[in-house]
Order: C-alpha cells, then structure tokens, then sequence
C-alpha cells in the first residue's frame, strides 16, 4: 500500500493509487522494522549462510523474507544446516504468507547463474564497456576467491523479486557494481 501497490493473487502489481513513500524508503524502513524483531527462542543463525538477508521480496506481500536456518545431525555425526528464506514478516499487522519458502542456496545459485551470462555483465559495466571487458570482467569474476564473490554479492544485489507463476527472478544491483571489475579500477 505504501509503495502504490495491491496484492494480486500470488503477486504484487501496481494498485490504482499513489505510493506515498519511494521504494528506497520503503526498503530502509522494513530494514530497520526487522532488525528490531528480537526471538529469544531461535538459536542464532549464521548470517553468512544468508548472502541476501533484507533484499528478497515477498512475491505475495511485498515484505522482505525472513531468514530460517535448522540445523540436523546426521548419523555420521555430521550436523548440516539447512537454510531458507521464508514469509515469517507480520510487519503491517498482515500474517505471513503461507508456503513462501525458498532455499537460501537455491536463490544463490540462480543469481551466480545470471554472472555466467554475458548480457548481465553488459548491463554491470554499462554501455562504454567494450567486448574485451566484458569478457574480463567474466573471466575475473569465475576465478575469485569465494569469499570475495560472496562480499561483492552481498554489497551489489540490491533487491531480488520473485514471480512464483512465471518462476522468474528479477535482480536489482547497486549502480556502482560493475565498478570494481572495469579495468582503469582494478579492484580485482
Ligand atoms: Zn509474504
């Protein structure tokens, strides 16, 4: 409501109003509404597992999904987290949506899919990037230290929307992302 939409079935679409705070705002306000949600119960999840807490939305709400990470022994005596970001929000006096769950990995890996193509890296660089840098930037990407691939997910995704009827995912990175990857930078 706040951001000029309505809940359309399973997704979000454009309402007949006008949204009466931006979506940077909206994004900031929900950050900071989360963080101050406290659950004494809950054992404390590693945040490392969740490269994209506070960026994915809700594809029936619009809420950001929560983090949720169980932890199972298994006989070998091996204890396996299990990760998921899910609908647990009740921000805006709303029940969380039911059956939202996604595996932290599996979001991941469709993101990491998106950097193996050369369109993606078109639109990181903008369009002064030549061929070549491209294909640098690529080759530079694939050979990073995971860690570092993981900080520059987790600095440049800016957003990730989710349309569960068409199973598509939609990604927003920052404007400056691409930067550290054109060659006068040299970050990498
Ligand atoms: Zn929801």
């Amino acid at each position: 409501m706040y951001l000029g939409r309505i809940a359309d079935g399973r997704n979000v679409r454009v309402g007949c109003h006008d949204a009466i705070v931006n979506q940077a705002t909206f994004d900031a306000t929900q950050r900071q509404l989360n963080s101050r949600r406290t659950n004494s119960r809950r054992r404390r999840v590693n945040h490392d597992n969740f490269t994209f807490r506070q960026k994915i939305v809700c594809p029936r709400c619009g809420r950001f999904l929560n983090t949720y990470q169980i932890t199972k022994r298994h006989s070998l005596g091996a204890e396996i987290a299990y990760c998921y970001y899910r609908c647990r929000s009740t921000a805006g006096g709303l029940p969380p949506c039911q059956g939202v769950q996604y595996g932290a990995w599996d979001i991941e890996e469709g993101i990491r899919f998106l950097l193996n193509e050369h369109e993606t890296w078109r639109t990181l660089l903008g369009p002064q990037a030549s061929d070549q840098s491209i294909r640098q930037a690529m080759d530079t990407w694939r050979v990073l230290l995971w860690q570092w691939q993981h900080t520059w997910l987790r600095n440049s995704v800016e957003r990730i929307e989710i349309n569960e009827d068409r199973s598509t995912i939609a990604v927003t990175f920052s404007s400056d992302a691409g930067a550290a990857f054109l060659p006068e930078n040299g970050c990498f």
